[in-house]
């Protein structure tokens, strides 16, 4: 499984300059959730251009899908604010892993 190959891929993951690298998510419409390994110094001045991406590219489909997924979330997430946190955070969690058994069902 690809994950499994990306956590193996990153650890102790130093950058050629010596810095540790930086592990991120993207959030942009077309790399929606998907992780990337940065530098320290990456975009500084005299920084350095490591940059890498841990997750393969999303396919077509689940850049049509995910937004509306998340936005689904976000959704939910406003009518549970009256809820207490502890309950917001079980539906957050249980929706965040239903979409990611959805994305990798596909
Ligand atoms: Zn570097």
């Amino acid at each position: 499984m690809w994950q499994q190959t990306a956590e193996e891929i990153i650890m102790d993951e130093i950058c050629v300059c010596g810095k540790n690298t930086t592990r991120k998510t993207s959030w942009t419409d077309l790399n929606l959730g998907r992780r990337y390994v940065v530098c320290k110094k990456f975009k500084q001045v005299d920084g350095c251009a490591y940059f890498m991406w841990l997750d393969p590219p999303m396919c077509t489909r689940a850049r049509q899908i995910i937004p509306g997924l998340l936005r689904r979330v976000n959704r939910f997430e406003e009518d549970l604010k009256k809820k207490s946190k502890r309950e917001r955070l079980f539906w957050v969690a249980l929706l965040v892993s239903w979409a990611i058994m959805f994305i990798m069902a596909m």
